[in-house]
């Protein structure tokens, strides 16, 4: 085909393309988390689980555009679905039926979402998630782990980089910013807690009780260290939510994908807001924010007290919702279980690597994600997990030589998303990878 061709016939490097990109773009990017030291690599296309650069190299793609493809690339059910959608018009100022039909089958997938709301990131729908607890509640303070990652709305991003020059203490964590002139104001009204800690989280929380519009969590969270949060840390936290009039916020940007009605299904309390991403996009931009009737009525135009009047252009752009519909009608209970298994095969392998080489590596995730850790057991908290400049470097060299020599992309903390369409074959040059990195960086 002429994009192939073209990729073949492909004059500049990505050097070059790179040294224009930096005059225009600053450091050359538009996502800090895709730069590449010395520059990154430029795609020309992707299909199922590979993607071609334009010097025409394949690598395998455990990055998943930073986990948001379930089905891998062009997908052609979804690529079908969305050409015809695109011939249609790709936006309007008027409703579309997709959006209807969409938030139909998300509501009935999670018993938790009894009313569902689209946007276009998954800050975004962290962000207005956010803005409903407040509403709602009247309050204006939240709470979130320490590390934790949620996007990059002023206040939830605080802490995200956190480290030992300034965290404080563990009863007393401190709200770091992230950026400079993070208004103090900011600071002030974000609370932070260590995540699964049970009695520090609780005492943290109490000295805030009656400030509080929601507590944030994530139930695997990636930047603390992809460990699942304990069922008796979850909660501990829903229950002094309903005791203090506070409301449980899950993010599940990325956990979606863990199960049938996303993470939280393996829970037996029920958050009373839910954030989405990634995932349910199908390959395009997306976000959503799900909950309870009663507090999602803040959004409603009909009510004569409008609490959140939440708006967007984009929001549940068509486009978007036909290929998250039918990348999410894919994701039924049979793929899952599948996507899973074969996960859990390949960090069994992964393990196995581990003991031949004889490296001081754990491993934690679970359902299609996995993460690897540069330490003999597995981290139990942000603390633990913490990669000091040195590891970080060396985490850099491994990720640079599975890059460049054994040609598998994986994310910049050592991270796999996993895709449906994988296979053992994919598994065994996975694990094959990592055995030769293993040996190479002993
Ligand atoms: N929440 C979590 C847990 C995430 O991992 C991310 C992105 O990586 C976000 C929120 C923000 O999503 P987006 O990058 O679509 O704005």
């Amino acid at each position: 085909d002429t994009d192939h061709i073209n990729s073949l016939s492909h004059k500049r490097t990505s050097e070059e393309i790179y040294n224009q990109a930096c005059k225009i773009i600053p450091g050359g990017v538009s996502r800090n988390t895709i730069f590449h030291h010395p520059y990154p690599h430029y795609i020309s296309h992707a299909n199922g689980c590979y993607a071609t650069d334009i010097n025409n190299i394949q690598r395998l793609d455990f990055g998943n555009n930073m986990a948001a493809l379930i089905h891998g690339h062009a997908h052609p059910d979804i690529v079908d679905a969305v050409i015809k959608q695109i011939r249609k018009g790709t936006a309007y100022t008027m409703a579309t039926e997709a959006e209807v039909l969409y938030a139909q089958l998300l509501c009935d997938r999670t018993p938790s979402f009894e009313k569902i709301r689209f946007v276009n990131s998954g800050t975004e729908a962290v962000m207005a998630m956010i803005k409903t607890a407040r509403a709602y509640t009247g309050r204006p303070k939240i709470a979130k782990a320490e590390g934790a990652y949620h996007g990059t709305y002023d206040f939830a991003e605080v802490s995200q980089t956190a480290n030992p020059a300034n965290w404080g203490d563990i009863n007393q964590p401190n709200s770091v910013p992230v950026a400079n002139g993070t208004p103090q104001s900011v600071l002030n009204d974000v609370i932070i807690f260590p995540y699964n800690d049970i009695e520090h989280t609780l005492a943290i929380l109490d000295q805030n009780a009656s400030e509080i519009a929601c507590v944030i969590i994530d139930p695997v969270p990636h930047r603390v260290g992809l460990m699942e949060g304990k069922t008796n840390f979850i909660e501990a936290i829903y229950e002094w939510t309903r005791k203090n009039g506070a409301l449980l916020a899950f993010d599940e940007v990325v956990t979606y994908r863990v199960n049938y009605g996303g993470a939280q299904q393996n829970y037996s309390v029920k958050p009373d807001l839910t954030a989405l991403g990634k995932i349910i996009g199908g390959g395009f931009p997306v976000g959503a924010f799900a909950g309870r009737s009663d507090i999602m009525k803040v959004l409603d135009p009909r009510e004569s007290k409008l609490l959140f009047p939440h708006s967007g252009t984009f929001s549940a752009n068509p486009v978007s919702m036909t290929a998250g519909h039918t990348t999410m009608k894919m994701y039924n209970k049979d793929a899952i279980l599948k996507l899973n298994t074969l996960t859990q095969k390949a960090t069994d392998q992964i393990r196995e690597a581990i003991k031949i080489a004889d490296v001081p590596v754990s491993i934690t995730g679970t359902g299609s994600m996995f993460r690897l850790h540069l330490k003999p057991s597995a981290p139990t908290s942000y603390r633990e997990a913490y990669q000091n400049c040195e590891t970080k470097t060396l985490i850099n060299e491994m990720l640079d030589y599975l890059f460049l020599d054994e040609k598998i992309m994986m994310i910049n903390t050592l991270t796999c998303m996993f895709s449906t369409v994988m296979t053992q074959k994919e598994i065994d040059m996975l694990s094959q990878a990592l055995l030769n990195m293993f040996k190479r960086f002993k």
